[in-house]
């Protein structure tokens, strides 16, 4: 299963991922590819995996990709590979990525469960965005802007769920994966092999 969580700055995205993952142990972080230098600590392979904009070039034009986009001055993408290797351990992958590569995503894999987060109002991430004291207020008004626009892009997304409080967050977000595994598209070859039944020709895992 491939999770696709999006939403703007100051929603809680990481936190919100990082509480997943911790619930839910079959999900692994999918590590991205971009082409922005590290930030402070961030370590090649960890956060992402950092390369030049001429490496970056050559595997789209590889088609190394299941998505990729351009946010600001930087690219992003999540490798095909990257997929396959958490696929390979027997995981399900969660990805943190912006609409663009959602849109794409969806488009190569439809089974892809993607989840929009958002604030519980435009003037409550503009708080949250405030609290954190490191925009000029130009910034703020940037980052605003962009928020309302990433939300403007909700019909693509399977799922909403606002970050109210965190915990019922991630509740939210446990309780989508939940059934998501449970859902009978994703189970069939259990009950075939159970019934007896053949089972060759059915989709398994990640779709083709
Ligand atoms: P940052 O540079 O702050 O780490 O990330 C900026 C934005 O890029 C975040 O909103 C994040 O969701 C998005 N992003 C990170 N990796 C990918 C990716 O592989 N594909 C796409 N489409 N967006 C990504």
């Amino acid at each position: 299963m491939i999770v696709a969580l999006s939403g703007p700055s100051g929603v809680g995205k990481t936190t919100l991922a990082n509480g997943l993952l911790q619930r839910c142990p079959t999900l692994k972080l999918s590590i991205s590819h971009t082409t922005r230098p590290p930030r402070g600590q961030e370590k090649n392979g960890v956060e992402y995996y950092f390369v030049g904009p001429d490496h970056f070039a050559r595997l789209v034009a590889e088609d190394r990709f299941a998505e990729h986009a351009q946010l600001f001055a930087h690219r992003y993408g999540t490798a095909k590979a990257t997929l396959e290797g958490i696929e390979a351990a027997g995981h399900d992958a969660l990805l943190d990525i912006d609409y663009q590569g959602v849109a794409q995503l969806q488009s190569h894999y439809p089974d892809a469960v993607s989840i929009l987060l958002a604030p519980p109002s435009l003037e409550v991430l503009q708080q949250r965005l405030r609290d954190r004291h490191t925009d000029s207020a130009e910034q703020l008004a940037i980052r605003l802007a962009k928020a309302r626009h990433e939300l403007s892009q909700y019909r693509l997304f399977k799922y909403l769920v606002v970050n109210d409080t965190i915990e019922e967050a991630v509740d939210r977000l446990v309780a989508i994966y939940r059934a998501e595994q449970s859902k009978m598209s994703r189970n069939r070859p259990l009950l075939q092999e159970m019934l007896g039944e053949e089972t060759a020709g059915e989709p398994a895992g990640f779709p083709p």
